[in-house]
């Protein structure tokens, strides 16, 4: 492999100009813009390469429209010989910049050894060091077995229905035409992630009766009935999940057991206005929670749980009313540390990093879940370059030895992969 990372540490000018340019396609979702733009970019550069690309639209997927179409491009390179196929995928989408950056967003701005911007860390560089990696593979390397794949689809950021989900609803993400994954998400140039905990989002509605404000004893009040409800998550379920420890290795630490944020609260009838109140009892209040849940935990027993503290109330409370709603669920995954893909980065981790991989499992989801669901892959993880901590903060950036030495490792996971040795 010395060759190999030869030819990498040469290409280190190529992967930072590489990193910048996609940094400076501002692909923000929502509104999801320039998705064309970027998955372009990423097949004009493979081209010359002998990957072929296909550009495919999410058509019809949550967000997508003439004027924010939701791209997706997989790029395929034929190798010499049948073998197995290793895929390289990436979100083309960043977050919104938000406040406090010190830097311009998408100037993509280099200093101390680092590259700038919103979605450097996640996941531009780590998509941009896969690009890298099998180019140099392919330029050493000239009768590679198998097939190499580098795909850069939408929307991972708001749940990827139209991006990889869209995808492997067409069998992009399946046994034969894929056998292994490697999804370059920012979890630290020395961990392989094997999955991420479930979520359950929901909505919860409590239920009253409008009256006038001054005479609230003829109505029903809904946001009374769900501080009753917050109460009991607050003495009963929080109390019980704090305690609930998995085996799974979720980093960081304290996000090894089952988590509830409460994401919103909306109460009463004058949401978004700012003169006086109507004098009124409100007959609606709607409550968003964020559940995380794991392996040890089945998606019935989430729901369950809640739902239990909500008849509990039904019973103890006159007139407790409640709807429910599920806006997302999404089981938990985690590839057994024996598999192929784990396997083969991990040892080369150690090989070019000289200490052992870490193997992690990331507290929020990403596409892994549609990779294993839908396209019912197993040997899938995340490995990148990018800090974890620093995705979607402001001053975002990406160390450029980090993007080197992670371009390393897949380059050597590839090879190991196609040619059925470590
Ligand atoms: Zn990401």
């Amino acid at each position: 492999m010395d060759p190999v990372f030869q030819r990498i540490e040469s290409k280190r000018d190529e992967l930072v100009a590489l990193t910048r340019d996609m940094v400076r396609i501002p692909t923000v979702n929502p509104p999801g813009e320039g998705y064309r733009d970027l998955a372009e970019l990423i097949a004009r550069r493979l081209a010359p390469r002998g990957f072929e690309a296909v550009f495919i639209r999410g058509a019809g997927a949550p967000g997508d429209s003439d004027r924010f179409p939701r791209w997706n491009v997989v790029c395929r390179r034929e190798g010499g010989g049948p073998g197995p196929c290793v895929h390289f995928n990436g979100h083309l989408d960043v977050v919104e910049p938000g406040h406090g950056w010190t830097v311009e967003p998408f100037g993509a701005e280099v200093r101390d050894g680092r590259i700038y911007g919103r979605g450097s860390c996640d996941m531009k560089g780590g998509l941009a060091a896969a690009v890298i990696a099998v180019e140099a593979l392919i330029e050493d390397r000239d009768a590679l077995p198998g097939a190499l794949e580098i795909s850069a689809t939408a929307d991972e950021e708001s749940g990827g229905y139209g991006g990889v989900a869209h995808l492997a609803g067409q069998g992009y993400f399946s046994a034969p035409r894929v056998d292994h994954v490697i999804i370059p998400e920012p979890l630290n140039v020395d961990r392989v992630c094997l999955g991420h905990r479930g979520v359950w989002w929901a909505e919860i509605e409590t239920r009253g009766r409008i009256a006038h404000g001054s005479m609230p004893f003829l109505g029903d009040c809904a946001v009374r009935h769900m501080a009753a409800f917050l109460e009991r998550l607050e003495t009963e379920l929080y109390p019980k999940l704090g305690t609930r420890r998995s085996a799974m290795p979720v980093v960081p630490e304290a996000a090894r057991c089952s988590t509830l944020n409460i994401n919103s609260l909306h109460g009463g009838l004058d949401d978004g206005f700012d003169g006086l109140p109507a004098a009124l009892v409100p007959d609606s209040c709607r409550v968003v929670l964020d559940r995380r849940f794991l392996l040890e935990e089945t998606l019935e027993q989430v729901k369950g749980e809640v739902v239990a503290v909500l008849e509990g109330l039904r019973q103890s409370r006159p007139d407790f009313r409640y709807d429910i709603r599920d806006i997302i669920a999404v089981d938990p995954v985690m590839t057994d540390r024996q598999a192929p893909v784990v396997r083969a980065v991990a040892d080369q981790v150690e090989r070019v990093l000289g200490r052992a991989a870490e193997l992690v499992v990331s507290p929020g989801t990403y596409d892994q879940k549609h990779i294993a669901r839908i396209g019912r892959l197993d040997d899938c993880i995340a490995y990148g370059p990018g800090i974890l901590d620093l995705a979607h903060q402001p001053d975002e950036y990406v160390v450029i030895d980090d993007m080197v030495e992670a371009a390393k490792v897949m380059a050597a996971a590839a090879h190991a992969l196609l040619v059925g040795h470590a």
